[in-house]
């Protein structure tokens, strides 16, 4: 089977992001936020089917793990509560969705991050979604500050609450910002981007996996510019004294594959052992538009997958086996499933 590993809900009916804006507003005038709208079960369907359901069913994969949107996560809007309030309506969202769907959705929650507030705040959010909504995953904002970068990098003790229970749980994160406060970072274009190359070089720079052996993470977006500049990375852990990276990061670490060219592809593939790479297409997201060059979607990465060289082998790991073991709870419950 194809399972894609990162899709958002940007389709999500409109009282939803209506209901946010209420909400920003009313804590900006300090005023109690309205109640949560009602939302059918058919207008869930419409946007489902019409979008993300019929573009899967047309490329062909089955599954994809499905979050709420990270553009509209904005930890950094408000505070903690109204960060909590907004994640737990996402997540219910997207339980709705896993519920209505169940063969070709599987839920991964937005954590109620806060600037400057402990992520451990993040913890109960993630065990009812994980215990009570059945998630496989989270995703994990590592600037909560929207572009400002205030906090610690991600191998700071300060972070270790969430990465126990995240353990405890056999849940991955998804290494993902949201939007961008600052102008000069575009959100899909830079921020996401630089956030990936971020992240990645934080961790050659600690030592995290050495106190969290079956920790993994997904950096998305292809793992933003590392698989490019694979010799530096690999340069500056020698130079910086760090294990090589196949030892150092790569037992705990994957790529998805959300490059939205065919020589990018070719490129992550031959850099990076298959086994780290996941199939996604972050669909639909960040570019929906055609290739002109070639008269198909940018976002339609199995198309690229499947023009690689890889072998046979190696490519139903990127489309299935690999995401089986990133998300073990997903592999177990598709074995539930006969699948
Ligand atoms: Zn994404």
């Amino acid at each position: 089977m194809i399972i894609d590993c990162h899709g958002h809900y940007t389709t999500a009916p409109e009282a939803h992001s209506l209901w946010r804006t209420a909400q920003v507003a009313a804590f900006e005038s300090k005023s109690e936020p309205p109640t949560y709208p009602a939302i059918s079960d058919d207008e869930i369907v419409d946007t489902i089917e019409s979008n993300q359901l019929r573009i899967l069913r047309e490329r062909g994969a089955d599954l994809t793990i499905f979050s709420p949107r990270a553009s509209a996560m904005e930890p950094h809007v408000g505070d903690a509560a109204v960060s909590g309030a907004w994640s737990r309506a996402c997540n219910e969202l997207i339980f709705r969705v896993v519920t209505l769907f169940p063969d070709s959705f599987a839920g991964v929650c937005q954590l109620p991050q806060s600037p400057g507030v402990s992520v451990a705040h993040s913890i109960p959010e993630l065990e009812r979604c994980v215990n009570e909504l059945g998630f496989v995953g989270c995703n994990l904002n590592p600037d909560p500050s929207g572009g400002r970068w205030i906090g610690p990098p991600l191998t700071d003790r300060s972070w270790y609450p969430i990465y126990e229970k995240m353990v405890e749980l056999d849940v991955p994160a998804m290494i993902h910002v949201s939007s961008s406060c600052n102008p000069n970072f575009h959100a899909t274009g830079a921020h996401y981007i630089n956030a990936d190359t971020t992240a990645f070089m934080q961790l050659i720079q600690g030592d995290l996996f050495a106190d969290f052996p079956t920790l993994r993470f997904v950096i998305p977006h292809g793992g933003g510019a590392v698989p490019y500049h694979w010799g530096r990375y690999r340069g500056l852990a020698d130079m910086l004294n760090r294990p090589a990276l196949d030892e150092h990061l790569m037992h705990n670490v994957f790529f998805d594959t959300c490059v939205y060219h065919q020589p990018g592809i070719d490129l992550l593939c031959e850099v990076i052992e298959s086994k780290n790479i996941l199939f996604g297409s972050e669909m639909l997201g960040a570019v929906r538009g055609v290739d002109p060059d070639t008269g198909n979607y940018f976002d339609d990465t199995k198309r690229y997958l499947d023009a690689s060289n890889l072998s046979a082998k190696e490519k139903s790991d990127i489309f299935e086996h690999n995401a089986r073991r990133a998300y073990p709870r997903l592999d177990a419950a598709l074995k539930t499933q006969g699948r």
